[in-house]
């Protein structure tokens, strides 16, 4: 076992070796190097084939065509591209878009800059458990609201949403709707024509694919066009136009085959270890987990610890490389907004934990995690004047 142990797969995985033996061969075969927007000779069209056959890869496991993807270089472009590219080319019908509080600062950024454009935005609060109704989804749709925007999976507490609901709300009300389902792909069935999808944003390294390489799917059915971000030539029709970047794309083609045949697989085993660690700290006096019980990722395990402070922990927990509320808005000091709106303290927000395990994590590191973890927490909880005060946090 080597450390730190990595606990850390919803900020990103480790390449699976096989996507990288498909990216290698790629970067060094005569048919990778071609521009595969070069038609005119062989090596671009060989370059082409390989663009176009990790497009069905990637639509396969939505249950998309390769025709409804669009490279990206990540959910955060994903994100950006569907909201303000929907927004803007059906700005003429309204102005009002529908979101939640605990989305990913990609969609909530991008919100706020449609705001500053004049669209206007409502930020569903979720339940205690994290979770979005979909008749609150309902109730906020109003006559001029164009498209809605809720998350599969969230990144920090793992709570997963009633997507084919809203789904289904949205398209009654013919309103467009878009997923971030960066954390779920591959872990999760999604199926973009059953959950009534028009826009879903998935990325390659959240799924041991490489970094800097992502999709959007658009729902051409329901959608013929969105607004491009950016200007050039007519890659992927004009709306995502610049050099596709095709060993990029044969890992994340690559990465996600590998996760729909290994899906049932990966998520039971996954899951079981995710069960291991919570029952290895569960006793924990002052711990408590964050979100919904049950309607869960298999992959994320969030925790808060009452009286501590999420520094000591993480200085505590230095042979394991997981994230905390405290830091998991990086640069900011503030507690994390996705535990504040379900209703946690300063204190618990700040000294929340996110264990979350990949393809890659053995049963061992997760034994090694809840026994630092144990060990952390009863030093910190020592070390505190009235021990009494740690039950209530
Ligand atoms: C990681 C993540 C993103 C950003 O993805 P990048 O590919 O790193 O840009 C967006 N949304 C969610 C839910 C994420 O977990």
């Amino acid at each position: 076992m080597e450390l730190p142990v990595y606990l850390d797969n919803a900020s990103t995985t480790p390449l699976d070796p096989r996507v990288a033996d498909a990216m290698v061969r790629c970067l060094r075969s005569r048919d990778g190097f071609g521009n595969p927007s070069t038609d005119t000779h062989e090596l671009g069209r060989k370059a082409q084939a390989q663009v176009e056959a990790a497009r069905d890869q990637v639509a396969a496991l939505i249950n998309a065509t390769g025709g409804e993807i669009i490279w990206t270089s990540g959910a955060t472009e994903s994100d950006n591209l569907a909201l303000i590219g929907a927004a803007s080319y059906r700005r003429v019908r309204g102005r009002h878009l529908v979101t939640s509080a605990t989305e990913h600062k990609a969609v909530l950024s991008t919100c706020r800059h449609l705001e500053q454009q004049g669209f206007r935005v409502t930020y569903l609060e979720p339940d205690r458990n994290g979770l979005i109704a979909p008749k609150a989804v309902k109730a906020a749709i109003a006559s001029d609201t164009i498209l809605v925007s809720i998350m599969h999976a969230n990144n920090e507490i793992g709570v997963v949403q009633d997507v084919a609901g809203i789904g289904a709300v949205c398209r009654e009300a013919d309103v467009l709707f878009h997923v971030d389902a960066a954390q779920s792909a591959g872990r999760l069935p999604l199926d973009v024509q059953r959950q009534c999808i028009d826009l879903l944003s998935v990325t390659a390294h959240k799924l041991y694919g490489p970094k800097g390489i992502g999709a959007l799917f658009l729902n051409r059915q329901r959608l013929r066009r969105i607004e491009p971000l950016m200007h050039g030539g007519a890659q992927e029709r004009g709306l995502r136009p610049g050099t596709l970047p095709t060993h990029q794309i044969v890992g994340m083609g690559e990465a996600f085959e590998l996760a729909a045949r290994a899906m049932d697989q990966d998520t039971a085993r996954i899951a079981s270890l995710r069960d291991r660690l919570w029952d290895g700290i569960r006793t924990v006096p002052g711990v408590t987990l964050n979100g919904h019980p049950q309607r869960r990722l298999c992959s994320i395990l969030c925790v808060s610890v009452g009286g501590v402070e999420g520094e000591s922990l993480i200085f505590g927990l230095r042979d394991l490389a997981v994230t905390s509320g405290a830091a998991c808005n990086s640069a900011t000091d503030e507690p994390s907004y996705v535990l504040r709106s379900l209703g946690r303290s300063d204190q618990l927000a700040h000294s929340s934990i996110r264990f979350s395990l990949g393809r890659f994590t053995t049963s061992e590191e997760v034994d090694f995690a809840a026994a630092s973890f144990r060990q952390a927490v009863d030093h910190l909880h020592g070390m505190l004047p009235d021990r009494h005060a740690i039950a209530t946090g």
